[in-house]
């Protein structure tokens, strides 16, 4: 479709609506090999491409200026085979479809938290979700995935046959091809014992000691996470913290139903929460409690960074900024990561910082364009605040557009200089740019055979 399309505003949006770009043309296609003739369509109009899977990068990476946009929104379909508890979904399901398809049968594929996510940028990147301390990253239980490369033809990557391009798909992001289906293993899920509790910033500094001690010491088959944000007006905030900045934590039980409740309690016997909630889910509830919060269609702009502790000057640093929050729909949110992501090794997948232990974000979200810039600045200084504890590394799908974080910062040099080289091998014109981008490496063998990682 061209800009004149009567539907052509509708899909050139993307989640963000700070990015409001105009794509020469936007490719709705319905299969492999569509996306392959609109690749070499472009590659011999001379057009840059970008690739919409459910249009959720923060950076608005999926669209841009005179460009193709090969749109995978109707490829949308899962198949799951319960048996061998596998899933192949194609490359522009939501969460939401691989959810449908998956949990009637008891099954799950760990994946992020908002089901209207989009798998293929969340899965190629990494994947964080509730399920991730118990079973480790999206990326982790991509099997094989059909993928057209850059010069228009469709391959099978697996651990078999182009097995470099299936580790670099595992958290090296857009950068190597266009994947049309997901082979994912899946795992077996059911109810979830939730319960959450709200604190006044007053009694945050406790809260958070008491987070800290749970979280670290918690069996992986729980998740505890927080957020800081203006507290709603939902019946079980008290009154006196509803539109005052407060601290939400959350503890998720994913094991035995019968052990939920002794196990979820300890994060809250510390410290008293002024307000709270407990409740069984079931998972698809689970995956839905978070969509309503972040719609399409609004302004954005997320920082976050990895924490390597979280104790008393940490905790005052972050309760700071959320003294700062200035939009009553921003969140802050933090959670202690580690358990089953670091089961698996270092060298096994693209996916880097898998011992950091905490995940801070600061995500502003306003709706007035002339709020861009103090928005902008909360989000950037909430995570300058915190400079003092960061980790190091960077997660790649929360990285905002910003000149000062390349990729090599975010992989590592060692890791970097690999992902360059499959990048070489598989798109050495660099058609696939618009994503945190993996420059080709000028000598592909020489870099694998130095590296090895
Ligand atoms: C509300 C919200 C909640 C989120 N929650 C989580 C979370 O819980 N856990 C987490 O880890 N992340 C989370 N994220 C971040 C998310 O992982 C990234 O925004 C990711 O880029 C979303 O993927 P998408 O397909 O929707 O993105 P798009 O904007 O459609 O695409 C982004 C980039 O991904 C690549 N891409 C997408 N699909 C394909 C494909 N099929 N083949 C090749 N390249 C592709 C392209 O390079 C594209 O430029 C969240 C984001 C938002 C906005």
């Amino acid at each position: 479709m061209t800009p004149v399309a009567a539907s052509y505003d509708d899909h050139r949006r993307v989640w963000n609506a700070v990015h409001d770009r105009r794509p020469a043309l936007i490719a709705r296609c319905v299969s492999a090999v569509e996306v392959s003739s609109v690749l070499r369509y472009a590659r011999s109009a001379g057009l840059a491409v970008t690739v919409r899977g459910g249009g959720h990068n923060v950076a608005g990476k999926a669209v841009s200026d005179d460009s193709v946009m090969i749109d995978l929104s109707l490829m949308r379909d899962v198949s799951v085979d319960p048996s061998a508890r596998l899933a192949r979904a194609q490359g522009g399901c939501l969460l939401r479809d691989l959810d449908a398809a998956t949990t009637p049968h008891g099954l799950a594929c760990p994946a992020g938290v908002v089901s209207h996510t989009g798998l293929g940028g969340l899965a190629l990147g990494g994947g964080y979700g509730w399920l991730a301390r118990r079973w480790g990253l999206t990326c982790d239980h991509i099997l094989a995935a059909e993928v057209v490369l850059a010069d228009g033809s469709i391959v099978e990557a697996s651990d078999s046959a182009h097995s470099e391009l299936l580790w670099a798909l595992r958290g090296g992001g857009g950068n190597f091809g266009i994947v049309t289906r997901f082979t994912l293993s899946l795992r077996p899920i059911g109810p979830v014992v939730h319960r959450t509790g709200i604190y006044p910033l007053d009694d945050a500094a406790g809260a958070l000691a008491a987070y800290r001690e749970f979280a670290e010491g918690q069996p992986a088959d729980l998740h505890a996470v927080g957020a800081f944000k203006i507290a709603s007006d939902q019946d079980w905030i008290p009154a006196q913290l509803r539109g005052r900045p407060a601290l939400q934590l959350t503890a998720a039980w994913f094991g035995d139903r019968r052990g939920g409740e002794r196990a979820v309690g300890p994060l809250f016997d510390e410290c008293a929460p002024a307000g709270g909630l407990e409740r069984v889910l079931s998972f698809a509830e689970l995956q839905a409690l978070g969509d309503h919060s972040e719609p399409h269609g609004r302004r954005y702009f997320t920082k976050s960074c990895y924490l390597g502790e979280l104790g008393p000057a940490t905790a005052d640093a972050m309760i700071g900024n959320a003294e700062e929050i200035r939009s009553p729909l921003s969140c802050v949110d933090f959670e202690y990561l580690r358990g089953a992501i670091t089961d698996v090794p270092d060298e096994e997948s693209a996916f880097p910082a898998r011992g950091a232990p905490y995940m801070y974000t600061a995500s502003a979200h306003w709706i007035d364009p002339n709020d861009d810039d103090e928005e902008a600045a909360w989000s950037r200084r909430s995570i300058a605040r915190l400079a003092e504890w960061h980790y190091g590394g960077s997660y790649v799908n929360y990285v905002q557009d910003e000149p000062a974080l390349g990729s090599v910062d975010v992989y590592g040099a060692g890791r970097y200089r690999r992902l360059a080289a499959v990048k070489r091998r598989y798109d050495p014109d660099n058609l696939l740019r618009h994503n945190q981008n993996i420059a080709p490496a000028p000598e592909t063998r020489t870099m694998i055979e130095e590296d090895g990682l």
